[in-house]
């Protein structure tokens, strides 16, 4: 097919506009590129919009419909459906910069309820954090897209690669969708580049990818961040055993499904849940850095301090580089859940009704039983266990390596692309890629691929758009947009209140 990559253009770290002009790769403007279409993209082209960027200096490159689609997709296969609520705060809200009104009050005038208010009045201690309902997230961002003419700015394809244009600026290389345009790829030539391509993959566990290799199973062993509803439809047809591994919010919401079917439909299921690192008790460096623990769980209402969006975690990280800045993110880092009391009342009932088994050691080995089910090999110090059960759910990961994803991989091999001290895509404290700079342009990246950085909520909906906010200030120091004052701020906060489409 016309139009494609050549051997010369794979090899050359930097490109000519003659160079794709004798690829035949057909070659479109754009100023800003941002990659993903995610809630990372999202969150930025909003800024950038409210800012007043025109919608047609903007194109997000993606193979989603709808920003949220991957957000939908993971929440609802880790058990947190459209009704339930989700992790972060009344007013981490991608669809408004401002987080005012907070989720909670939408919440109020919506149900027309006073409970949402009275709620996060009485948190933490009447009551556990009050955080939104994953539904209410979905249906304000398409408000919010809908009146930042997203559609409009919407390319879509998968992006296979970014590399530097002599000259200055960007050429991002998308492929679209099959017959949808005349030549395999198409590229995009832009000042700026923005990446947020969310997370790189899922990571099996060794023994649970061995597992799934070597005998073909993928029915009893199961990620949680795959769809493995027919787990729940088995036990609701006969008793069974599961074994939950991982200590986080997943493990915590997918043990709450088990507890709930368990209640709802009177099932006998067993949950024996093996914890790598069992917390039973107050942990942490020093007095004051420390985090409530207890029966294998450590216990933190947000995914991170509260410091870290405003104080002293901060300004403290700001500072710091190499294996300095690394140590803080291990300090404050390890797995940890938010307490509510609901599931801390069925952990109790499982304990006390012998089917709630909570346990400590490191899996060796996962193998078939010859009757059916699986029998996981628990190594804990000297001691070796035999846990059998019928399925096994992996709560323990979704991060894998950066290279893992092609055009980050790209990045590094070609684009002067480096590590930070996590191991992930080093940025600025402006969030611009270090090493990538191409003339007056800038490369810039936020989300999960970035974690290790300067700023550590960056892979959070607030952090995504502290990150935003940092990239629309430095396009501003460029020239590329005018800053966001406060006359600017109150008109666009007022639009959006009506619910009116950003103005020029
Ligand atoms: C189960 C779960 C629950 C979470 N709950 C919360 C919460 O309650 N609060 C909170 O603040 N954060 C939460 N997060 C974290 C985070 O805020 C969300 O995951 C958010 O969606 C991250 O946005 P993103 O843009 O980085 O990634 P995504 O929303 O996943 O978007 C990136 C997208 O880019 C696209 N893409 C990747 N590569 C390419 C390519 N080469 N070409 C084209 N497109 C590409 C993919 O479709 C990918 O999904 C949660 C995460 C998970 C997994």
């Amino acid at each position: 097919m016309a139009g494609d990559l050549t051997p010369t253009l794979l090899q050359t770290p930097q490109w000519s506009d003659d160079m794709l002009a004798a690829a035949g790769i057909p070659v479109l403007d754009a100023p800003f590129v941002s990659v993903g279409g995610g809630i990372g993209s999202f969150v930025t082209v909003d800024y950038l919009r409210i800012a007043g960027v025109p919608a047609s200096s903007i194109r997000v490159l993606s193979n989603l419909d709808r920003p949220w689609q991957t957000y939908e997709y993971l929440t609802r296969v880790s058990q947190i459906p459209h009704r339930e609520r989700i992790r972060s705060d009344s007013s981490s809200r991608p669809d408004n910069i401002w987080g005012f009104p907070s989720y909670a009050v939408s919440e109020f005038w919506q149900d027309k309820s006073l409970k949402p208010l009275l709620h996060v009045l009485g948190e933490p201690i009447f009551a556990d954090y009050w955080t939104p309902r994953v539904g209410m997230v979905f249906t304000s961002m398409k408000r919010e897209a809908d009146r930042i003419s997203y559609d409009s700015m919407l390319a879509k394809g998968v992006v296979r690669m970014v590399r530097r244009r002599a000259g200055g600026g960007y050429f991002t290389i998308l492929t679209p969708p099959a017959g949808t345009a005349p030549t395999r790829r198409v590229a995009f030539r832009s000042r700026f580049v923005h990446l947020a391509v969310g997370y790189p993959g899922l990571r099996f566990l060794p023994d649970l990818q061995e597992f799934r290799e070597r005998y073909g199973d993928y029915q009893r062993v199961v990620n949680a961040y795959e769809s493995h509803e027919h787990v729940y439809e088995a036990l609701k047809t006969r008793p069974g055993t599961v074994v939950v591994r991982g200590g986080g919010i997943v493990a915590s919401r997918v043990l709450q499904r088990l507890m709930d079917d368990r209640e709802r439909f009177g099932l006998q299921t067993r949950i024996v849940q093996i914890f790598r690192t069992y917390v039973d008790g107050p942990h942490g460096p020093h007095l004051w850095m420390r985090r409530k623990g207890g029966d294998g769980w450590a216990y933190q209402g947000f995914n991170y301090p509260k410091s870290v969006w405003g104080g002293q975690l901060k300004a403290q990280m700001r500072r710091l580089d190499g294996p300095e800045r690394a140590r803080l993110y291990k300090d404050m880092g390890g797995t940890n859940t938010p307490k509510r009391r609901r599931w801390q009342r069925q952990m109790r009932d499982g304990r006390k009704g012998s089917w709630y088994f909570p346990m400590q050691g490191t899996v060796e080995r996962v193998e078939p039983r010859p009757n059916g089910g699986v029998i996981s090999h628990v190594r804990n110090g000297n001691d070796m266990q035999s846990v059998p059960a019928d399925f096994v759910i992996d709560c323990t990961g979704l991060t894998a390596d950066i290279d893992r994803h092609r055009v980050l991989a790209d990045l590094m091999l070609h684009s002067g692309a480096f590590r930070n001290p996590l191991g992930r895509l080093e940025v600025e404290r402006h969030f611009e890629v270090k090493g990538t700079a191409s003339g007056d342009g800038a490369l810039y990246a936020s989300g999960a691929a970035t974690l290790g950085g300067y700023f550590p909520g960056v892979d959070t909906f607030l952090g995504l758009q502290v990150a935003a906010q940092e990239i629309t200030d430095d396009l501003a120091r460029r020239g590329f947009v005018r800053r966001i004052g406060p006359w600017r701020s109150t008109a666009q906060w007022v639009r959006w209140f009506l619910g009116k489409p950003v103005g020029g």
